[in-house]
């Protein structure tokens, strides 16, 4: 399989260190408010490479951090530290802050069917390898100590800024400005002294003084010590390109003197119309904001299924509005295609299932996996369980719970009732679930649309939608969902 690879700026042979088993180290979140559907873009594309790889029969060990200290609210080591401010506006504890967002976070990956980390490390449980891994760069000349904590030289290392590309080379210049005592401009701190005239929550003794670490240590401590160095794959987001990551290799190269890891890969960046969608800015979509719209996660989740992970993706109601619209279909056809007789693969089956390992395993081209999908559930040549049985085969990529979707035997019923399990939809016959009050007004809509009396119909409609209720009419048959 190939995979783009930012340190080389090339589409590479996927060559994994052990034979089938891979390393990989994903940049958690800063846990200090809700993350926004950005964020998620960034999670999802990191489960589709972790699906395409297990596809290929790899076992995948994934290691995942939550950033609970030391990411300042600038990138240029000045500022405050998001969690000590977001404990402030909260009037909560920094680690009620912590506790809360992680929680909340991970529910948010369970709602979109990302596959748990094999390993969630928190960066306050690795204060002291991270002190001793500064020690180290300490030890080889990297560091130097200022007022308010001790630095990286980058001019000790030759090659500092490997992921940049030429491009990001010139943008890169003048790129931190702030905390003017340091010795160059991309130094960036390991070690943040606290404050002399307040009193921090999160603080450690250290050598250099109490304090607490820089940002962009803790990724390293957590990765190498979990995968080893080098290790496989390394992913986030593409703003990490510059700093968090370029700072990153930095340190291990320093200490280690050896690659951190072989291949890096990054998520461009989902922004809206007006532009980008961050944390700090608070312009943000959270799954719970789609949640009260009514709208389900995995339909979120289709939608960055439908766009490469290294295209921008420009988030709009109506793009999602589509998202769900096919997924809706997607699951509509899949309930119908579970009914089908088992009928033997044929060699479209084959043919099929090639076409799809060649797409996902071209960089995870999914979206032309997604196309491909559709294309096979028009093709008169594939019988439907064949169909059915792809679609599961495919789902292990998609995520979307196709197996879970259900329906019992509705062909000879009258009424349709659509409900939801897991965030799947799941239809019954059984009208016992419906309210009564809803039940009457339906009987009334149909009785009047019977009679032709369009008015009354459309009265008795709008009546059931004000009660949080749905009705469509499909053939002879009334589908009934609650909104
Ligand atoms: P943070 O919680 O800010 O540390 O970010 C968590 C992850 O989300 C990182 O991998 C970021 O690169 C990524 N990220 C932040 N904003 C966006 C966005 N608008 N679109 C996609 N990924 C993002
Ligand atoms: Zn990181």
């Amino acid at each position: 399989m190939k995979l783009y690879n930012t340190l080389t700026k090339k589409k590479e042979e996927f060559k994994p260190i052990k034979d089938k088993e891979v390393g990989i180290y994903t940049c958690g979140p800063t846990v200090y408010w809700f993350a926004h559907i950005g964020n998620m873009r960034t999670y999802l594309f990191e489960d589709f490479l972790k699906r395409v790889l297990m596809y290929n029969g790899y076992k995948v060990k994934h290691v995942m951090n939550l950033t609970d200290v030391g990411h300042l609210t600038s990138d240029s080591d000045s500022g405050e530290d998001k969690l000590e401010k977001g404990a402030k506006k909260e009037r909560k504890t920094v680690w009620e802050i912590a506790q809360f967002y992680s929680d909340f976070f991970k529910k948010d990956l369970k709602s979109l069917n990302v596959i748990d980390p094999t390993i969630w490390v928190r960066a306050t449980d690795t204060i002291q390898e991270q002190i001793d891994l500064i020690k180290e760069m300490e030890k080889k000349g990297f560091t130097y100590t200022i007022k308010d904590g001790v630095y990286f030289d980058t001019s000790k290392l030759e090659k500092y800024g490997r992921l940049w590309g030429e491009n990001e080379r010139k943008e890169m210049k003048g790129r931190i400005e702030e905390v003017t005592e340091k010795k160059n401009k991309a130094d960036f701190a390991l070690w943040k002294f606290s404050p002399k005239n307040e009193k921090r929550q999160m603080e450690w003794e250290s050598p250099w003084g109490v304090g607490f670490p820089g940002w962009h240590t803790e990724c390293v401590v957590m990765s190498v010590n979990n995968l080893g160095i080098p290790f496989d794959i390394h992913c986030g987001g593409i703003d990490h390109v510059f700093i968090h990551h370029t700072n990153e290799i930095a340190q291990t190269e320093a200490v280690y003197n050896k690659p951190m890891a072989n291949y890096w890969m990054h998520g461009e960046f989902l922004n809206l119309k007006d532009g980008k969608m961050s944390k700090s800015s608070g312009n943000i979509v959270t799954l719970s904001t789609l949640k009260e719209k009514g709208i389900s996660p995995l339909a979120y989740r289709y939608l960055c299924l439908n766009t490469h992970y290294r295209s921008k993706l420009v988030f709009s109601d109506e793009s999602l509005e589509f998202a769900e619209t096919s997924l809706n279909k997607l699951y509509e056809k899949t309930v119908e295609l579970s009914r089908s007789n088992k009928i033997k693969h044929s060699n479209k089956y084959e043919e099929y299932q090639g076409k799809f390992l060649e797409f996902i395993n071209d960089d995870l081209n999914i979206p032309s996996a997604l196309a491909l999908t559709w294309d096979m559930i028009k093709d008169n040549d594939v019988t439907d369980s064949e169909k059915y049985d792809l679609l599961i085969n495919f789902d292990n990529i998609f995520g979307l719970k196709l197996s879970s979707v259900k329906s019992e035997d509705i062909s000879e019923s009258k009424y349709i009732i659509k409900t939801e399990k897991d965030g799947v939809p799941v239809w019954t016959s059984d009208i016992s679930i419906i309210p009564d009050d809803i039940m009457k007004l339906i009987e009334i809509r149909n009785e009047t649309r019977k009679n032709k009396e369009w008015d009354k119909a459309d009265e008795a409609r709008k009546e059931i939608d004000k009660k949080g209720w749905q009705v469509e009419d499909s053939g002879e048959k009334t589908i009934i969902k609650k909104k």
